[in-house]
Parts: C-alpha cells; structure tokens; sequence
C-alpha cells in the first residue's frame, strides 16, 4: 500500500510491551502507574500520527519510555516559584505580595498541625475565628472592632450587602472604580443588594450632592480610594472626616474603602504617602475595607475595621461564613501583622517593603555584579547592559508613582524575533523568569530579586540551551 506505511504501524510497541522495560521501573517509583502509562499512551499516540504523515522505521520500546521519561519530566508544577523582573513588586498576575519569612512559617505549622482556630483556650469552650486577629488589628489601626474576609473585593461586597440590601448606597461619580480582574463598583453594588444613588460629577463633587441625596431609604455612605487613577484639574472632592459628619447626620455609616490602605507612613521609607487605615479611621468613617496582599504585605485577604456594633452586624451576615478565610491564611495574616508591632525592622522583615524601599544605588550595583555572569549564560547574538529603569508598586497602588531603579537590558545583535524567543526561554525555564519586553530590549528590572536568591537567579539561567 502506499501512503502510511503499514509495517511500521504494525511494529510500534504496546503499552503493555513499554511497561515491561526496564527503563520503566523507575518511571513507575517516582510517577505512579496512572501517570507513567498515560504517557506511554500519548508518546505511541504521537508516533502513530507522525508514523502516518511520513514514512520511517516504529520506535521500540525502548525509545519511547525514554521519550515518556521526558513528558513527565516536562510537567512541573503550574505555580512553581519564578523570578519576578517585571519591575512591578505587586503583580496581581504574579501573586503579589511575596510574604514574610514568620509569616511562611507560620502558615507552614498551621497546615502542619491542628489549631484553636474556633476554640477557647483558656475556658476551654468554642471561639471566634476572628478573635486571633481583633487585637492586633485594633491595636494597629486604632479601631474599635475588626474581622476579616476573603479579600477586599468580599469586605465591601459584604458591607454594601449587610447595610444597604434594598437599601440605597451613596456614591460620588468620581470614585466609581474598576479594579483589574471585573471589580466594577456598580457592579458589586448591584450584587449586594444595593440600590447606587451616584451623587456630584466625574470631576467635582460637594457636601450638598450628598445632603440631597440622603433620605430614609439610604442604607450606607461609601467612599472610595481612587487607588489607580487620579483626577487632577477643575476638581472637588468631599473628604472623609466631612462626608463622616454628613452620614452620621443622617444616620447611616459611612464606609471608606481605602482598597491598598497602608498600615504605616510609608513617606518614612521613601515612598510617596498613601493614607493608613489609623487615619481613615480617626477621620470618623464608622467602617475602613482594606487589602491583606497589596501594601500590607501579606497574604489575600479583606480586613474591615470599625465600630463594634456595625462589626457585630457584619457577623451575623450568613454571607461572612461563604467569605471566610481558612487557618492557614489566618495564621499567615496573624503573623505578618505582628511584624508591623515593630516599625524599626519592618523593612527588614517584609519583603513587599524591603523591595519597595531598596534604592537605585543598591539595585544598581547588584545588577553591575551579575551582568557579566548573565551575559555569559544567554550567549552569542545578544547584548547585555546595566541600564535605568523605573519599577512600579502595582495592584492599583499609588499608580502615578515609579520608583527609579535598575535593570540588566538585553538587545539582541540580530532580529528582533529572537529577543522574543529569549523571552520565550526566560519563561519556559524550571524557575521561570519573567521580564519585561519594550524599546527593542528585555529588561530585568533586579529591584525584587533578594541578594539571596541571586545564586538560584544564575543557577537557572545555565539551563538556557544556547541559541545557535
Ligand atoms: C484593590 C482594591 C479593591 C479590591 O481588593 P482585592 O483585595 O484585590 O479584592 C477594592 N477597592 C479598591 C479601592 C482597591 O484598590
């Protein structure tokens, strides 16, 4: 017969005959059976069709566990740690904040063991899953009361819907945000139950809009922290500690959604201010929704701070159980939080701080220090050089604000699809690592990359196979 070649499709092995080699043994030790023999399925597979397009001699059995040996080998873990040289230091797409070494072991004992998670030491009888954090996070922000939830988008999705579920919520036109990732204020107000009643204009917004717009079906005033924008011209906007008087007028609570919200002046390390929760809370806002993984540092997470018997009703909100956070993230959050009881050493202590605050100079130098070993493991066909950069914060935070830094800046010799190949390996590698591609150049921008990890930085570089 002519085309596929009758013969060779005869003689490629069974799986039955693959898993009798000896070169499979140790495919089954370390893969298991299920695995090792649904690769041995799918490399016969690809045989089977290659086989049919062109004419060759089957593989035996042999080659193929070898070739089986390579897929399993290629599956590594979807979220194995990579370098994060993007120059943004809280990559919502990268996971961001990177937590705190007390926080990684606590999380670490929590999964490890059991704990009081709803129990009562002392008496011995059922406790709160929030007790553990109240304390701290009063103490930190000067709140009456607090408790936490899956991430910020939950706290204010479970304010709006325990005070204003068919009730109206007021809202400037100015502050109607959309996060990345299909956080639309009107949107989650729509779920919650809410009725949006948008008050003033996109620029300019007066005491008097909100006055107006307050009556007896008003449930909650909330304010939101324009986190990833800003207006800037002819504007006006009503601040917290006036809309407070203006919703306490009424008699509904106001709500400040600060979103990143900082626990510390971060104008102390160097970076431009971000109005903390203590002040949020001082300003009269019965209630302040903040994020545990954007400055704060920590693991995801939705804190809500304010007067305890708003808290309590939050509480009792069925919603709260379907938005809780598990152990190990609690033991995580606990931990991260008690770092900042310690302002001195905070940014020695915590990463998303540690990388925001390390200078030009510093990053600078690191990135003297590795250009010639990096160079040397990317090979012919490119030019590596220390250049400027700039490294943003991300998540939203303090968006206009770039931090100056440096980066390694490869250019290719030649076209500029290989710079994308280049890329292309940089991501495939076992520890991924992920640049940024612009102005004809891959920049790897060093401001996240710890002193430490720059051994493991170069370590996985050598596995690049050289482009010829
Ligand atoms: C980021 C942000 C949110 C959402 O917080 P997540 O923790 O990402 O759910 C809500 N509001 C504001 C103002 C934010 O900046």
């Amino acid at each position: 017969m002519s085309g596929p070649d009758a013969t060779s499709l005869r003689n490629l092995p069974a799986v039955a005959a693959v898993l009798a080699t000896a070169e499979v043994a140790s495919l089954l030790e370390r893969h298991g059976r299920a695995a090792t023999t649904e690769a041995i399925r799918q490399v016969i597979d690809d045989a089977r069709d290659a086989l049919r397009l062109s004419p060759m001699e089957a593989p035996s059995a042999t080659d193929i566990a070898q070739r089986a040996r390579g897929l399993l080998e290629a599956r590594m873990p979807g979220l194995r740690p990579l370098f994060n040289l993007t120059g943004t230091v809280l990559h919502t797409n990268l996971g961001r904040a990177v937590l705190a070494e007390a926080a990684v072991e606590a999380a670490v004992e929590a999964m490890r063991h059991a704990v009081a998670l709803e129990y009562d030491l002392a008496s011995g009888v059922r406790g709160e899953r929030d007790n553990h954090l109240r304390s701290l996070l009063c103490e930190l922000t000067g709140a009456e009361d607090a408790t936490v939830v899956n991430n910020n988008a939950a706290a204010v999705l479970l304010c709006l819907n325990t005070f204003a579920l068919g009730r109206e919520a007021v809202v400037s036109r100015g502050e109607l945000i959309e996060i990345g990732g299909a956080f639309r204020m009107p949107d989650i107000m729509a779920r919650a139950g809410a009725k949006m009643i948008e008050v003033g204009t996109t620029n300019r917004t007066h005491p008097a809009d909100y006055r107006d717009a307050l009556n007896e079906r008003s449930g909650l005033v909330l304010k939101v922290h324009t986190s990833n924008y800003r207006i800037q011209g002819f504007t006006a906007e009503v601040g917290a500690r006036e809309l407070a008087a203006i919703a306490d007028e009424a008699g509904v609570p106001l709500l400040n959604d600060l979103g990143s919200g900082s626990l510390v002046d971060l104008s102390r390390h160097g970076l431009a201010r971000e109005p903390t929760v203590r002040e949020a809370v001082a300003e009269g806002a019965r209630l302040v929704t903040f994020s545990g993984d954007k400055l704060l540092g920590g693991p995801q997470a939705g804190f809500i701070v304010g007067d305890r018997d708003l808290i309590a009703c939050i509480n009792r909100n069925p919603l709260k159980r379907a938005l809780r956070v598990d152990k190990i993230r609690l033991a995580a959050i606990e931990a991260t939080l008690n770092l900042y009881r310690d302002p001195d050493r905070l940014a020695e202590r915590l990463p998303t701080l540690r990388f925001l605050s390390r200078s030009h100079a510093d990053i600078e130098a690191q990135a003297r220090r590795l250009r010639a070993a990096v160079a040397e493991r990317i090979g012919d066909g490119f030019l590596v050089d220390v250049g400027d950069c700039h490294s943003q914060i991300g998540s939203g935070a303090l968006p206009l604000d770039t931090l100056a830094s440096a980066a390694l800046s490869i250019r290719p010799l030649g076209s500029q699809r290989t710079l994308e190949h280049l890329a292309a390996a940089l991501r495939a590698l076992p520890r991924p690592v992920v640049g940024r591609v612009g102005d004809g150049a891959l920049q790897l921008d060093l401001r996240c990359l710890a002193d430490a990890d720059e051994d493991a930085f170069l370590a996985t570089l050598a596995h690049l196979a050289r482009t010829p």
